[in-house]
């Protein structure tokens, strides 16, 4: 299975709320408030497995400077994110994350909100740089040099994954420390300059500065002026129109949609309340969230009897190891809001309904050691999300 599929969606969904709650033998019995206890989730109590969540929206920023913030969350203060750190970051009008490139990561982010102009330079000399509002992704591949700039009104807030558990946005590759670091002579035998040019640069990292707010970018560009690299970088992905099922939406960019992102995907997916986004797991890849509204519940079944059950909400990060089952609820009364996003351009997963779809009933009655009828009812195919 390597696509979407809408098969399915017709039908199905009353069967697989009663018949897949007792074949699953997992935490489906619990009612929407109370999260389910370790004897449900069939959880030993001494099991070893992790909580799968992380408050990054109300943890303290590691980085403030007057032209913004930032707050990371990887492998060192969330041990289970092995395979992604995210950075919360915010801009303000003028603030300029300065120019800089990763070493050991790729950088996939979505604006939350605001408005930001991203400036990137690729190997083939290539450049672009793009205004970008909420509700958009970019993707820098590893190396790609950049900037981000807060516009006005209002700056900016975005989120940025780096496909890197070990990876620290705060270690990044940035201008001013390297021209800091290196001879003024230097300097000035490479840009063709006096020494003097450089008595007034910044002696460390600027990391984040803060100046006037950068005015629109000239339309049409200059005759003569742009280098546009063969594959962009940005994408419009609430601009997607979106795969609705009964309960929800999802909007996914892979390598297939935005043909630069070709070691991560993103997916936006919501939920209306009460719904569910089914039982499935990835074959090629860990799945990294960012939950931006609503009030979500998300349980990993790690094998061995270990399942793992947190509740969610704004701006909490979770994560699941590749290949480990899961699935999300929407607990709460409003619109449940997920950012996905997942090591691999290409995206892979095996649905529970799907699966047991394309078993013969006997072989499930023989599974179970129940009677064929009990599966009489249960969908035909993916449900993806459900009511
Ligand atoms: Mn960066
Ligand atoms: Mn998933």
């Amino acid at each position: 299975m390597t696509e979407f599929s809408r098969r399915g969606v017709i039908g199905g969904s009353a069967a697989l709320a009663g018949g897949l709650a007792m074949l699953a033998g997992q935490a489906s019995a619990q009612t929407a408030s109370e999260p389910p206890t370790a004897a449900q989730t069939g959880a030993p109590a001494s099991a070893p497995f992790p909580s799968f969540r992380f408050p990054l929206g109300s943890i303290t920023a590691q980085k403030q400077y007057p032209g913004g913030w930032g707050k990371e969350v990887n492998a060192e203060n969330f041990p289970p994110s092995e395979s992604f750190a995210g950075v919360l970051m915010e801009l303000k009008p003028g603030g300029l994350r300065e120019l800089h490139w990763h070493a050991n990561a790729a950088e996939w982010a979505y604006v939350i909100d605001g408005a930001c102009r991203i400036t990137v330079i690729d190997p083939g000399g290539g450049s672009e740089t793009l205004d970008l509002t909420a509700g958009d992704v970019w993707f820098f591949p590893r190396g790609h040099g950049h900037s981000i700039e807060g516009l006005g009104p209002s700056g900016t807030t975005f989120v940025l994954v780096f496909d890197n558990g070990a990876f620290s946005e705060f270690a990044t590759f940035s201008i001013t420390d390297w021209l800091a670091h290196t001879p003024v002579e230097v300097l000035a035998k490479n840009l063709g300059v006096p020494v003097s040019t450089f008595a007034a640069f910044p002696k460390k990292e600027a990391y984040i500065s803060l100046g006037a707010p950068p005015g629109a970018t000239p339309w049409p560009p200059a005759p003569g002026s742009l280098d546009t690299p063969p594959l962009t970088h940005g994408y419009h992905l609430l601009g997607q129109q979106p795969r609705r099922y009964p309960g929800g939406t999802v909007r996914l960019v892979s390598q297939k949609e935005f043909p630069i992102s070709a070691s991560m995907t993103g997916a936006l997916i919501t939920l209306e309340p009460g719904a569910l986004r089914e039982m499935h797991w990835h074959p090629n890849a860990d799945e990294w969230q960012l939950y931006l509204a609503g009030t979500g519940q998300m349980t990993v079944f790690g094998s061995a009897g270990r399942a793992s059950t947190d509740r969610f909400g704004k701006l909490d990060v979770g994560y699941v190891p590749r290949g480990c089952g899961h699935y999300i609820e929407n607990v709460g009364d409003d619109e449940l809001q997920v950012l996905l996003v997942l090591n691999s351009g290409t995206y892979e997963e095996i649905s529970l309904t799907q699966w047991l779809a394309s078993n013969p009933k006997p072989l499930l009655a023989n599974n179970f050691s129940v009677p064929e009828a009990t599966f009489e009812s249960i969908p035909e195919g993916e449900v993806f999300i459900t009511g």
